[in-house]
């Protein structure tokens, strides 16, 4: 088969993954990114073992976990501090065949982006149509025009290959709360496990990155609003969690002002079809959940590699498509629902409500809980029958 190319829209995590996933089978490969470099914004990541069962196949599992923090273990605590329910990452591990990894954003990125040839990278490229005139595929962006095999638009929650493939599409939809992000500086002595603590439509997170800082998060039930960043950022996370028990003022203390981010939370109603001819949706722009399971880039690294497999082999792209979206669209859109389920008992208010979600928390033993995550942590990669 002649060397076949593919045009690339969007860098973040599920595009280099799935550069480096068709680069490795021998395609030739252009990532169009919009900003002016191949960057992440400063917080953590939480990637599971499904998602390094996909970095294996990318070749990349080793150095993911080497740039990242595995903790031996965390789990929810409520309001006043007690623990709800506990995970342990040795479990995990001997469950799944890796651990959870933590690590920055900023490093997965810049990882991804060294395993691709560095003239495959193109910033300061935004695509502004995609199209298929009978003969070419044609992609239009700010450097001119590229007229590839295949389009994998992977160009996150409000993609613009979306609305060229499926203007019919429902837009996103805001979940019904906001998440803030930060790390802090490098603590002498951050705390042992991490942790999720659950109140009343409100949650704070925190869970260690390499080098003693720590990555925090926190959620609030509210009307949407802009994203925002900054001081005055800090300065609600502290009207709000201050009070909240050890070591969370602890850790608001350790953020720098300026470093915390707040983004609304959105997900993607599902999609009739990720693909139409010889493009396909990726990642968030196919399927943006809510980060409730610590999921939706651990589905794009599972998209990109099943999509790579679909395609090898087969000269017949649109074929190819048609089998990545009959594999990836069921699983993903189940991974969006029950998200989506986790965050709605998460940000519960109603006093009497959080009471039975706590008991019901305190009473479910911890493999029970582990052993329902099966069906999203025990993903195998096609073809894969070493890790099956
Ligand atoms: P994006 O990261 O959105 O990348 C899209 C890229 O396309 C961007 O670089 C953008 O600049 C570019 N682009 C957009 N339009 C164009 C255009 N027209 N032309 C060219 N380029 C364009 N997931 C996990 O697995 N674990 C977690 O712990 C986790 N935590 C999260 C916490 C929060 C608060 C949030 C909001 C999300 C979290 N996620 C998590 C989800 C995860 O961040 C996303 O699912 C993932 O980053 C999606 O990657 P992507 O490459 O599909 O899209």
């Amino acid at each position: 088969m002649p060397q076949r190319a593919a045009t690339i829209v969007g860098g973040g995590i599920g595009g280099l993954a799935t550069a480096i996933a068709l680069h490795r089978r021998g395609w030739r490969v252009e990532v169009l990114e919009r900003a002016p470099e191949f960057t992440e914004v400063g917080a953590g990541i939480s990637l599971w073992p499904n998602a390094l069962r996909a970095l294996e196949v990318l070749g990349l599992a080793d150095t993911v976990r080497a740039l990242g923090a595995v903790e031996t273990g965390g789990g929810v605590r409520d309001r006043r501090g007690r623990w709800l329910s506990r995970t342990d990452n040795a479990e995990l591990t001997r469950r799944f065949g890796h651990p959870l990894v933590v690590l920055h954003r900023a490093d997965l990125l810049r990882a991804l982006a060294e395993a691709l040839p560095a003239d495959s990278l193109r910033s300061g490229s935004e695509v502004t149509a995609v199209r298929d005139d009978g003969q070419h595929l044609v992609v239009e962006h700010r450097g001119g025009e590229s007229r590839p095999d295949l389009v994998v638009g992977a160009d996150g929650l409000r993609s613009a290959v979306r609305r060229a493939v499926r203007p019919d599409a429902v837009g996103p939809r805001y979940a019904g709360y906001t998440a803030w992000r930060m790390v802090t500086e490098p603590l002498a002595e951050p705390p042992s496990e991490g942790a999720a603590t659950w109140g009343r439509g409100a949650r704070f997170g925190y869970t260690a990155l390499p080098g003693g800082r720590m990555y925090c998060f926190a959620t609030a039930s509210r009307p949407p609003a802009e994203a925002a960043s900054g001081p005055s950022e800090h300065a609600e996370l502290l009207r709000r969690f201050a009070s909240w028990p050890e070591p969370i003022p602890a850790l608001l203390a350790a953020v720098p002002p300026d470093a915390v981010l707040r983004h609304d939370l959105y997900d993607l109603p599902p999609l009739p079809s990720f693909v139409r001819g010889r493009v396909a949706l990726l990642g968030d722009a196919a399927h943006a959940m809510t980060p409730n399971l610590g999921q939706g880039a651990c589905q794009a690294l599972e998209d990109a590699v099943t999509l790579a497999h679909c395609l090898d082999g087969t000269p017949d792209v649109a074929a190819a498509l048609r089998s990545y979206d009959l594999v990836r669209r069921p699983r993903t859109q189940a991974v969006t629902r029950r998200s989506a389920r986790l965050g709605a008992v998460g940000q519960l208010s109603w006093p009497p409500a959080v009471l039975v979600r706590d008991t019901a928390a305190r009473l479910t033993p911890a493999w029970v809980t582990l052993r329902s995550m099966t069906p999203v942590l025990g993903w195998t990669a096609p073809g894969d029958r070493a890790t099956g």
